[in-house]
């Protein structure tokens, strides 16, 4: 199996590489960004760093699709937690993704509907999932639930409520739906993992818990993506 890796972050990827070993087979630069091709026993496994936000996921992912052809695609990092009841180092593993962001409301549509789409949300492939909430993490949860994505870092307790309640969402962060909604258009199954690295405002100390905090649980979602590894 070919398995495309995203990670927007160079700390979430270093995560990664810290919890597997891979074997370097080839390289490929595009659009500043760098593709690297690993063998993991029989599988290939390509890794990325996309750069943070919608676009820079977008790109990095049609790219992966065009120039790889992987068979599923998985992002996996950091994200802000939009409930109490999960907390830092926890993971959430994307039943669907949503643009929180998009906004024609002013059309009757609901937020976050993309204009003209035949879908509200992306549904990540049910059996990637499976496998991935197959992990146990001592002393973290690992729970399945809707992740939002927009271009902006949530770091407020009104918006946090206010993106639970309007979407049923368990996570924020600003990639995942971007990747998803790009895999949709080309039939590409794809899952996102994230862990909680603040918890998105809620506790007043959204960016000084990322910053704390994003190594720990970028390492908690890579030993998600490590177990998925080993049972492809
Ligand atoms: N200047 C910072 C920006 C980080 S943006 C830096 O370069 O480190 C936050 C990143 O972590 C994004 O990739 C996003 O997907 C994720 N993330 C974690 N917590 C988030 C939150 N509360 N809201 C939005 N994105 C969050």
């Amino acid at each position: 199996m070919k398995l495309a890796i995203i990670c927007a972050m160079e700390e979430e990827l270093a995560a990664i590489e810290a919890a597997v070993s891979l074997n370097l087979v080839a390289k490929l630069d595009k659009a500043s960004n760098n593709y690297a091709e690993y063998k993991f026993g029989e599988h290939t496994i390509i890794l990325v760093v996309s750069g943070i936000g919608k676009v820079n996921a977008a790109v990095t992912t049609q790219i992966l699709i065009d120039n790889f052809a992987p068979d599923a695609i998985v992002n996996v990092g950091v994200a802000g937690s939009l409930t109490r009841d999960l907390v830092f180092g926890d993971v959430v593993i994307a039943t669907d993704l949503v643009e929180h962001d998009f906004d024609i409301t002013a059309f009757g549509v609901p937020l976050g509907q993309i204009a003209r789409m035949d879908t509200f949300s992306f549904a990540a492939d049910a059996k990637l999932n499976e496998l991935l909430h197959s992990v146990s993490l001592l002393n973290h949860q690992v729970v399945l639930g809707r992740i939002v994505s927009g271009d902006q870092f949530i770091d407020d307790e009104q918006k946090a409520l206010f993106l639970r309640n309007e979407f049923k969402a368990l996570a924020c962060e600003m990639e995942g739906a971007a990747i998803a909604h790009v895999c949709y258009l080309n039939k590409v199954p794809f899952a996102v993992v994230r862990s909680l690295s603040d918890m998105a405002g809620q506790d007043g100390q959204g960016i000084h818990s990322f910053n704390e905090l994003k190594e720990m649980a970028a390492g908690r979602a890579a030993l998600v993506v490590k177990n998925l590894m080993e049972k492809l």
